[in-house]
C-alpha cells in the first residue's frame, strides 16, 4: 500500500461519508413529507400477494417491456444497479490495496462471470438509453416525445454514471488482469483477458480505477441526496414500495373503480361530513393520501402516460406526467412549512403557525410555496391549471402505462372533487348536466317516463319488471344514453331484438331505472354520484330481493354503466354478476342460439371503449363478435390496452372541447386510415363521439359517405337476420330475406333513417325533438 492508494483511499472513505449523511438527511426529509399525506390503511396487505407483485414487476420487467427495446435495457441498468452495489463495495478493498478481492466469491469463477457481463451489460445498455432519449428528443418529435417537458440534465447525468460505473468495473479488472491479480479462467472473464492482454501491469492503475468507481457512485449518492425531486434517480429505491403499496392488492392496475373519496383514511359519510373538519377530495398538496406523495417521488419522467394520453396528443395542456411532476415539484417545496406546522383553514387564513414571529426558521420560498393554490390559473400561480385538470377524459391509458403504478386518475378526480364540492369552480357547461341529474336522474334532462320509448315501435313486446323478476334471468339495463341519445338507443333496440331471438328472459327497469351515476362521479361530483347510485343500488336490491347473489344477472350496454356497476356499487352495498351485452351475446354465439349464417360484407375496424378496455380488460368478446359477423376485420394501430380514447369519459362529453384537436376526430381519423365500411365500437358514448367525428370528415370530404359508425351488436344483428332459415320473428317493416339483405345494423336501422349528424352541437347536447 503506497502514497498513492492511501491518498486515494482516505479521499474515498471521506467522499463517502460526507454522501452518507447527505443521502441519509435526505431520505428522513423525504420519509417525513410523504408522512405529511393523508391517512390510507387500505393498503396493508395482504403482504403475499403485494409482494409478489412487486417481484414480478420489477423482477420481470412486466409493465416496463411493454416498450419492449427500453424494457430491456433499463432491466440490464436495474441488475447492473443491483449487482455492481456490490462491486463498489469491494472496490473500497481495492482503492487501499490492489489485489483484494472478497473473500470466498471474490476468486469464484462464476462470480467472476456475473460481475463480467454486469459491467459490459451496464455500458450497453446506458448507452442504448441514452440513444433512445435522443431519437425521441423533443428537437426530433415536439411534442409527440415522450420526454417533451422531462428534465433533460438529470437523466444525462444518471445515464452517464451508468455508462462510467460500467468503464469503471471493466477498467478495474483489465488492470487486474495485466497485472496479475485475477486468478480466473477466460471464459469466467473474456473481456477482462483480452483488454487485460494488451495493458501494461500497474498497481497504481487498479487503484485509480477503485478510486473511479467509488468517486462516480458517490457523486452519484451526492448528487440525488441534493435533488429530492429527482425521480429518475430516486425511483431506484421508491419504485420497489410504489408498487407494493398500490392501489389494488391483487396486482391490478389503478383503473376500473376510483378509489372512494377518503378521509382520515376512511371513505366519507356525507351523512356525518364537515367540510370544516373532513377532507373533501384534494384541495391542497397535503389532501392526498402518503401514497399520493410517494407517487408524486416516484415519477421518473419516463414519459410513457404522457404518450399515451388523448389530451396531450391532441394539443391540450394536459400532460399525466407533468400534472405528477408538478405536484411532486410543489409537494416538496410546500414540506418546509407544512413540517413546521403550518396549516391554513378553509379561508385561507394561517391557523396552524402562531405566537409573535411564526415564520421564524421557515425558507421563505416555502411560505411562498405555501400561498399557491393547487388548482389555479397563470395569474392566480396556481400548481395544477384549470384546464389541465378538466381536459381529462379517465381513460387510464396513464395509469395503464406506467411503470411504477401511479395513480393518476386517481388524484385528477380528487382534486375535481374539491373544485366541484367545495370551491363550486368547475367548467360551466357542467352545471346543466349536474342539475339535470339532480331534477331527472339522466344527464340529458329527460322524462323519466320516457325511457321505455326506444322499444316503441318494435314488433315484440319488452318486458318491463312489474314487481316480479318471474322467469327472467337477466335485468337489461339500459342505461340514460340508450334510452334518450336515439343513435344509442339503435343499440339497445338491437340488443333487445337479439336476446328476444336467442330466447333469453330479461326485463327491463323502464321509469325505476336513473342514470348510474358516472358522469357526475368523474366530474368530482362525488356527493351526487352517492345519491343516484344509492337510489339504484335501492331498487337494484329490491328487484333481486328473492334471488342469491351468483343470480343476480344485470346485463349492460354502456361501458360506464358496466363498469359503475360492476365496480363501484359493491361498495355501496350492491353486488351483481354484471355482464357487457357483447360478452352475453358472443356466449350465445358460442351457444348457438344466435347463428349469424350469412356473412356481412364489409370492412370493419373495432374501436375500445376505455371503461370496457382499460379499466375492465374487456377486449376479446366484441372482436370475436364482428368476426362472427363476417365482417373483415381490420385492427387500428392503437387498439386493446392501448387503444385511444373516444373523448367522452370523465364527463368530458358534457364540456366543450376548445384547446386543439378534437379528440373523436383524431380517433376517426386513425379508423379511417384502416379503410373500413363500418366502424364498430360497444359502448353509446363512443358510438356518438365516433359518429360525430365521421361527419365532421365527411363534411370535409376525408370521409367516404358509406362510412358508419354501430355498435357491435348490430352487426351480428344483421348477420342474424340475413340468414335464411333462422327461426326468428322479424321485426314488421325488417327486410325479410325476400327482400335481399339488410342494411348493416339490422332493425336498429329499420326506421330508414342513418344516425343524425351533431356537427353542429356539441356531443351530449340533447337533440330538438324534431331530430328524433
Ligand atoms: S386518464 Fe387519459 S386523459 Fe386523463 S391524464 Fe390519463 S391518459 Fe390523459
Ligand atoms: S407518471 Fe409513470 S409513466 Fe408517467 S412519466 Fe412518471 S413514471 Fe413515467
Amino acid at each position: 500500500m503506497g502514497a498513492l492508494e492511501i491518498t486515494l483511499g482516505v479521499i474515498s472513505v471521506l467522499l463517502t461519508a460526507v454522501a452518507v449523511v447527505m443521502v441519509t438527511r435526505t431520505v428522513r426529509h423525504m420519509l417525513r413529507s410523504i408522512r405529511l399525506g393523508q391517512p390510507d390503511g387500505s393498503r396493508k396487505g395482504p403482504f403475499g400477494a403485494r409482494f409478489g407483485t412487486m417481484l414480478k414487476e420489477i423482477g420481470l420487467h412486466t409493465k416496463m417491456l411493454k416498450l419492449t427495446h427500453v424494457g430491456i435495457a433499463h432491466w440490464l441498468v436495474m441488475v447492473g444497479f443491483i449487482g455492481l452495489s456490490l462491486s463498489v463495495l469491494e472496490a473500497y478493498g481495492e482503492v487501499f490495496y490492489p489485489p483484494f478481492h472478497f473473500p470466498i466469491i471474490g476468486g469464484w469463477a462464476l462470480w467472476n462471470l456475473v460481475v463480467e457481463f454486469l459491467g459490459l451489460a451496464t455500458i450497453v445498455a446506458g448507452v442504448a438509453l441514452v440513444i433512445i432519449r435522443q431519437l425521441n428528443h423533443p428537437r426530433r418529435a415536439e411534442r409527440q416525445s415522450r420526454f417533451a417537458g422531462s428534465n433533460f440534465w438529470q437523466a444525462y447525468f444518471v445515464e452517464a454514471v451508468v455508462i462510467l460505473e460500467g468503464v469503471g468495473i471493466v477498467g478495474l479488472r483489465a488492470f487486474k488482469q495485466s497485472s496479475g491479480m485475477l486468478d480466473v479462467p477466460a471464459w469466467a472473464a473474456p473481456v477482462t483477458h483480452l483488454l487485460g492482454g494488451v495493458l501494461p501491469a500497474s498497481y497504481a492503475a487498479v487503484s485509480l480505477f477503485a478510486f473511479f468507481k467509488i468517486v462516480s457512485a458517490m457523486v452519484w449518492v451526492i448528487v440525488i441526496a441534493s435533488n429530492i425531486n429527482m425521480g429518475v434517480a430516486w425511483h431506484r429505491f421508491t419504485a420497489f414500495f410504489n408498487i407494493y403499496f398500490k392501489r389494488e392488492a391483487d396486482g391490478g392496475p389503478a383503473l376500473g373503480k376510483l378509489k372512494p373519496m377518503m378521509s382520515g383514511g376512511e371513505p366519507i359519510d356525507f351523512e356525518e361530513a364537515d367540510p370544516e373538519k373532513d377532507v373533501f377530495g384534494a384541495g391542497r398538496v397535503e389532501d392526498f393520501s402518503w401514497k399520493g406523495w410517494l407517487d408524486f417521488t416516484t415519477c421518473t419522467e419516463c414519459g410513457r402516460c404522457q404518450s399515451q394520453c388523448p389530451a396531450w396528443n391532441t394539443g391540450k395542456p394536459l400532460s399525466p406526467k407533468l400534472v405528477i411532476t408538478q405536484l411532486r415539484d410543489h409537494a416538496y417545496a410546500k414540506a418546509p412549512y407544512l413540517l413546521a406546522g403550518g396549516k391554513k383553514d378553509m379561508t385561507g387564513e394561517e391557523v396552524g403557525l402562531t405566537g409573535d414571529d411564526p415564520h421564524a426558521g421557515i425558507d421563505v420560498l416555502a411560505l411562498a410555496e405555501a400561498e399557491r393554490p393547487l388548482v389555479g390559473g397563470p395569474e392566480e400561480n396556481g400548481v395544477i391549471d384549470p384546464e389541465v385538470l378538466w381536459s381529462c377524459t379517465t381513460c387510464g391509458a396513464c395509469v395503464e402505462q406506467c411503470p411504477v403504478d401511479i395513480e393518476h386518475v386517481d388524484h385528477i378526480v380528487d382534486m375535481r372533487r374539491y373544485q366541484v364540492m367545495i370551491e363550486s369552480n368547475f367548467p360551466t357547461e357542467l352545471n346543466g348536466m349536474f342539475k339535470n341529474l339532480e331534477n331527472k336522474g339522466n344527464p340529458w334532462g329527460q322524462n323519466a317516463k320516457d325511457r321505455l320509448a326506444w322499444a316503441d315501435d318494435l314488433d315484440f313486446e319488452v318486458p318491463v319488471f312489474d314487481g316480479e323478476l318471474g322467469d327472467a334471468e337477466y335485468l337489461f339495463w339500459v342505461g340514460c344514453a340508450g334510452a334518450f341519445e336515439d343513435r344509442a338507443k339503435k343499440t339497445t333496440r338491437a340488443v333487445a331484438e337479439l336476446l328476444h331471438i336467442a330466447g333469453v328472459k330479461y326485463v327491463v327497469l323502464g321509469p325505476e331505472e336513473t342514470c348510474s351515476g358516472d358522469p357526475a362521479r368523474r366530474a368530482g361530483n362525488e356527493f351526487l354520484f352517492q345519491m343516484l347510485a344509492q337510489q339504484n343500488v335501492e331498487v337494484l336490491n329490491s328487484v333481486f330481493e328473492d334471488r342469491p347473489a351468483r343470480e343476480r344477472k344485470i346485463v349492460v350496454t354502456c361501458a360506464h354503466c358496466f363498469n359503475t356497476l360492476a365496480n363501484e356499487y359493491p361498495e355501496l352495498g350492491g353486488t351483481y354478476q354484471v355482464v357487457h351485452h357483447t360478452q352475453l351475446l358472443n356466449r350465445l354465439v358460442r351457444e348457438k342460439r344466435l347463428v349469424p349464417v350469412a356473412p356481412i360484407a364489409d370492412d370493419v375496424t373495432y374501436h375500445d371503449p376505455c371503461y370496457l378496455g382499460r379499466h375492465n380488460k374487456i377486449y376479446e368478446a366484441p372482436r370475436e363478435l364482428v368476426g362472427a359477423s363476417g365482417a373483415q376485420f381490420r385492427e387500428m394501430p392503437r387498439h386493446a390496452d392501448r387503444s385511444f380514447c373516444c373523448g367522452a369519459g370523465g364527463a368530458r362529453m358534457w364540456m366543450e372541447e376548445k384547446i386543439g384537436k378534437r379528440i373523436n376526430v383524431e380517433r376517426v381519423d386513425e379508423a379511417l386510415g384502416t379503410a373500413p365500411s363500418k366502424i364498430a365500437t360497444g359502448c353509446p358514448f363512443c358510438r356518438v363521439m365516433l359518429t360525430d367525428g365521421v361527419t365532421a370528415r365527411q363534411n370535409d370530404g376525408k370521409a367516404s359517405e358509406n362510412v358508419e359508425v354501430v355498435d357491435v351488436s348490430q352487426l351480428l344483428l344483421s348477420a342474424v337476420k340475413r340468414a335464411p332459415r333462422q327461426p326468428v320473428a322479424v321485426a314488421a317493416g325488417a327486410p325479410s330475406v325476400e327482400d335481399g339483405p339488410a342494411e348493416i345494423g339490422g332493425e336498429a336501422e329499420a326506421d330508414g333513417r342513418a344516425d343524425v349528424p351533431t356537427d353542429t352541437v356539441p356531443s351530449g347536447t340533447p337533440q330538438a325533438e324534431e331530430e328524433k
